[in-house]
């Protein structure tokens, strides 16, 4: 049995259609320019739950596509592009004189992105300008001001009604089922975006890991590993595990910390948010920080030769065993 609730599926948002007619929400887009990030649909998904009338900001360079993209969107009336050099890199410094200005325009009662590394830079800051306090890590919307979020490393659920004006809130993918992205033909207008470039912070560039399997944040299954693999080379268990199912690969801080693998694929209090439709957890003990990151999945598998790992009292299915025996094993099976 699960030790933690589930996720804001649960949270029945329940509240009336006048209430909801109200609202009106401006959705920031996370995407490259050309397509739109995951989390994206997930946010377009929280703000339907608020009700009313859904704007999305597509900001960036050449960023046709992916405002193109949202416009597809049921329920988004409109999608409001702004073009500008400020906006390589996507970086909040920029990005915030943008979104200030647009409320200020349309004075919406919401303002809505992803928990992605982006929208927890863009969102304080953008909230500071606006003088209203962020409501971070949402998990579940009981209604236009109320809503339920994690805290403490997900230790803790905490309800909240927010007072503010207009309600600045980042919500966890993991929490909202992405939108089909279908069915919508929303209306697109340009927005100037001059005086975005900012003297303190320039973009400069980024380098981007490349893998050929699935982006952890977005795969079904995740094959994680921790410091019972002992080396990095030892990981290669898992990549061959990961193949056979289309997985995604994770991993504990401790194997990140011992150099094991690259700290882009941690998950935890301190990494990546997970919740896929399996979870597999090898040679991880289960610290709490670790859990924070991936006790939303929606089956947990833990392979551990310690029967007392605490990752047995959040795991669906149990193998106590040695997995340099049992991975191997596997992988033959499937
Ligand atoms: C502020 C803060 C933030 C943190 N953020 C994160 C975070 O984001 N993500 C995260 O993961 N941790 C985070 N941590 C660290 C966390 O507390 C743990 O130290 C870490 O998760 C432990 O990683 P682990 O389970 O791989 O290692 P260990 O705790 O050392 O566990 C290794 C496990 O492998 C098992 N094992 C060993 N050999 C074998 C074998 N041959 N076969 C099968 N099983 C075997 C052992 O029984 C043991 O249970 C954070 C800590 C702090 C203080």
């Amino acid at each position: 049995m699960k030790m933690f609730s589930k996720t804001s599926r649960q949270f029945g948002a329940q509240f009336s259609n006048q209430a909801k007619r109200l609202q009106s929400t401006l959705v920031i887009a996370e995407h490259d320019n050309k397509a739109l990030s995951p989390i994206t649909q997930h946010a377009i998904a929280a703000a339907k739950k608020l009700g009313g009338e859904i704007s999305v900001l597509v900001a960036g360079t050449k960023c046709g596509p992916a405002s193109e993209a949202v416009a597809k969107a049921s329920g988004v009336t409109k999608v409001i592009v702004a073009e500008n050099e400020a906006f390589k890199g996507f970086t909040a410094e920029s990005l915030t004189p943008l979104i200030v200005a647009a409320q200020k325009k349309n004075n919406y009662t919401h303002i809505v992105a992803g928990a992605s590394a982006f929208g927890k830079a863009l969102l304080p800051r953008v909230a500071a300008k606006l003088d209203v306090s962020p409501v971070s890590d949402v998990i579940g919307i009981k209604s236009a001001d109320t809503f339920v979020r994690s805290i403490y490393a997900g230790n803790a659920i905490q309800t909240l009604t927010a007072k503010d004006p207009v309600k600045v809130v980042a919500v966890r993918g993991t929490s909202f089922e992405a939108d089909s992205m279908t069915g919508g033909s929303a209306a697109t207008e340009t927005m100037p975006a001059d005086g975005c470039a900012q003297d303190m912070t320039v973009f400069v560039g980024q380098e981007l890991s490349k893998s050929d399997r699935p982006e952890l944040t977005s795969a079904k299954v995740v094959v994680s590993g921790g410091r019972g693999l002992k080396s990095g080379d030892n990981f290669k268990l898992l990549y061959d595990l990961a193949d056979k199912m289309k997985a995604a690969v994770g991993a504990s801080r401790a194997a990140v910390d011992a150099g094991y693998v690259a700290n882009d694929l941690q998950v935890g209090q301190t990494g990546k948010i997970v919740a896929p439709d399996l979870y597999i957890a090898v040679g991880i003990s289960g610290a709490i920080q670790h859990l924070a990151g991936m006790k939303d999945s929606k089956t947990i598998v833990a392979i551990n030769k310690d029967p007392e790992a605490p990752i047995f009292q959040v795991a669906d299915y149990g193998l106590v065993a040695d997995l340099f025996k049992a991975v191997p094993e596997l992988t033959g099976k499937l």
